[in-house]
């Protein structure tokens, strides 16, 4: 899957985002290894913490459709830059991806770029660190 053909996936969920205090709609799609996309959007709920990030909801989705190997996520917003993923969603990202799996991040000027999730979150507390191996 082609970075710029999964970024407008993520484009057509942040056409389905649910914000209505933030009005800052964000869209993500999850490319899955057995060839599925994800998507997911941020959800927003009049008690603030009970919201949910567009990475996140893809993620999830994935996760409970039994898609344990994500290959690629792209995320996307009307954002000055490439929109930047949250803390909360680098450190799920080092939870469900892999530290190599690629990240791909825009904006609706059509900037782009892609990282890994071992770049978004250098250091991460894991699995490891919890179990102390
Ligand atoms: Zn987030």
């Amino acid at each position: 899957m082609e970075d710029e053909l999964l970024l407008q996936e993520a484009k057509k969920a942040r056409e389905k985002a649910y914000c209505p205090y933030s009005n800052f709609p964000v869209g993500a799609a999850a490319f899955g290894e057995n060839g599925k996309i994800y998507y997911g959007c941020n959800i927003e709920n009049a008690a603030y913490p009970d919201g949910m990030c567009a990475e996140r909801t893809a993620l999830f989705s994935a996760y409970a459709d039994g898609c344990r190997l994500i290959l690629k996520l792209a995320v996307i917003a009307d954002s000055t830059g490439p929109i930047s993923p949250c803390g909360s969603c680098r450190q799920v990202m080092v939870e469900l991806c892999s530290p190599q799996t690629k990240v791909v991040l825009g904006n609706l000027s059509g900037l782009m770029k892609t990282l890994t999730v071992g770049d978004l979150l250098p250091g991460a507390f894991t699995q490891e660190d919890l179990h102390g191996k």
